[in-house]
């Protein structure tokens, strides 16, 4: 069957989704709330000065990832959309300098054989390093104690915590070094209220069939070059939602941009959908029918738009809160200390430290494609720039302490504790004369909660819309966060035998 389809939300999730069905002969609309196409998946730009040949300063604009800038290898379902978006030439590694972890010990570089933070290989030099002696020896007892405890939970179904299971396989001190810092950070959770199986599918079954929970990340990581977990594209991420848009275009999509779904309704019981659509200043524009809908929205937009058609399902005032959020702070510095890379391609910070943000990327380190565009060389092919870098912090924890910076924090503040942060975590001296440009991106609702009420919430609109026909829900509060997954719940969602 097709007909018209109405997808609602254009990040990478409702861009792909408009692409398959109109693959499979569906006429579709697809409207995003904003003037920016891509979603969490889109570029910012930032002016630099650059000095051209004559000596003269120009401004250079440097094309910069808003937000996703690398994806899981794991699962084929990106390289493939890479691929079909004819981007595959064009996918790189992040360069082989390994990163970081900042904990209240300091910085130590972050094993390269692990899954969120978790070691796979107890005799690698980068563990013995991590850890204490003591604690290298306490986390050798995952080795050889029986893993019947949690056998039988996973037998029951029941649910385990990352915490649970790394503190009594592998000893408290793996999990504050070495797993806080990786699951804060990617997940913006902690450990001690996340599922396993939401943030490592499959590890608590690995664990149990190896007898070990560090064999158990050794067998799923199993085949992966160590450290190479993540791939970019050549230019950036926001190339491929880029490309999605073009290919829509040219495929005769209707992509609308800056209107925004306000309420839905359907014309008779399972009858076709209405859309009141409105544009950025909250005025009802126009109405839309469509046969069906796909809603690629976040949750709590999910649950506002839901809500009113579900009868009694869903209380319209029950829904899930908007989360923390994240403030990302980019700078572009001028700084000769950070040529040498001197935390690989960055750090992940345990909460309990100095520092405020919670991750840093060292990008002009992490990509040689975007070395060489700061770089800017001359006609010899010298760098012009040689000092010059790119910085990525990051703000806003889940349940963070009173007066934690973060989504909410002015750009002063954020950008001043970017430069302090930089300098604590890289160990290079840096001053705000230092820093050539700056911005701040803010992202409210990109980063799903992956427990307690606002999870509970999002979980019971799933289980409701899977009964409702002509209704499909994707995303990242659907799928799991990351590219990698939201890419392959989509696939799985919008295929042929669902319509
Ligand atoms: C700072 C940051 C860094 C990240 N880095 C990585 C990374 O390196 N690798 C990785 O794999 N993942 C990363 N992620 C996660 C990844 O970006 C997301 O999981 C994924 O892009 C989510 O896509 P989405 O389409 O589900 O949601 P979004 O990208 O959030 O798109 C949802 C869209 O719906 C629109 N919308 C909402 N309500 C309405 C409405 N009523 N009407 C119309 N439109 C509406 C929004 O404006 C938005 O554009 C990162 C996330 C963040 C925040």
């Amino acid at each position: 069957m097709s007909g018209s389809a109405l997808v609602v939300g254009g990040g990478i999730a409702g861009l792909l989704a408009a692409r398959r069905l109109n693959q499979q002969g569906w006429e579709v609309t697809l409207a995003e709330a904003t003037s920016v196409l891509g979603g969490t998946l889109s570029a910012r730009f930032l002016d630099v000065p650059s000095v051209s040949d004559s000596g003269a300063v120009e401004r250079q604009t440097l094309e910069l990832d808003g937000g996703a800038e690398s994806f899981a290898v794991r699962g084929a379902a990106v390289r493939a959309l890479v691929d079909e978006l004819g981007l595959g030439d064009d996918v790189v590694s992040p360069e082989p300098l390994g990163s970081w972890l900042h904990g209240p010990a300091g910085a130590v570089p972050a094993p390269r054989v692990g899954l969120v933070g978790i070691p796979g290989d107890l005799d690698a030099p980068d563990v013995a390093a991590a850890l204490s002696p003591d604690g290298l020896e306490r986390a050798r007892r995952d080795l050889t104690e029986p893993m019947d405890r949690w056998a039988a939970a996973r037998a029951a179904g029941d649910p385990v915590t990352v915490a649970a299971l790394v503190a009594d396989r592998l000893g408290d001190e793996v999990l504050e070094r070495l797993v806080v810092p990786v699951v804060g950070g990617v997940h913006s959770a902690d450990p001690a209220v996340v599922d396993v199986e939401r943030v490592a599918p499959g590890l608590l079954a690995a664990a149990v069939e190896q007898g070990s929970l560090a064999r158990g990340v050794a067998a799923l990581r199993g085949g992966q070059t160590p450290g190479a977990a993540v791939a970019g594209v050549d230019g950036g991420m926001a190339k491929v939602s880029g490309r999605l848009v073009q290919a829509l275009r040219e495929d005769g999509v209707t992509v609308l941009r800056g209107v925004r779904v306000a309420a839905l309704s359907r014309l008779g019981a399972d009858g076709r959908w209405w859309a009141q659509i409105s544009d950025r200043d909250e005025e009802v524009v126009r109405g839309l029918e469509a046969d069906r809908v796909v809603l690629a929205v976040d949750g709590v937009a999910a649950w506002a738009l839901l809500a009113p058609v579900s009868g009694d399902a869903l209380d319209p005032g029950a829904g899930p809160a908007l989360g923390e959020g994240v403030a990302l702070a980019t700078l572009v510095v001028e700084a000769p200390g950070l040529d040498a890379a001197p935390r690989g391609t960055g750090l992940l910070v345990a909460p309990g430290t100095d520092v405020r943000a919670k991750a840093l990327t060292h990008s002009t380190a992490k990509w040689a494609w975007l070395r060489s565009v700061v770089d800017r060389p001359d006609e010899s092919g010298a760098p012009r720039h040689p000092h010059r870098h790119v910085l990525r912090l990051s703000y806003g924890r889940h349940g963070g302490a009173a007066g934690a910076l973060g989504f909410r924090s002015a750009d002063e503040d954020l950008l001043a504790a970017a430069v302090a942060d930089a300098e604590a975590l890289t160990g290079v001296e840096l001053s705000a004369d230092d820093v050539l440009a700056s911005t701040v991106t803010r992202w409210r609702r990109s980063i799903p909660p992956q427990h307690g009420p606002d999870r509970e919430a999002m979980d019971r609109l799933i289980a409701w819309a899977q009964d409702v026909p002509g209704l499909d829900l994707v995303g990242s509060w659907v799928h799991g966060t990351g590219l990698a997954a939201v890419v392959a719940g989509v696939e799985r969602t919008v295929a042929p035998a669902a319509a």
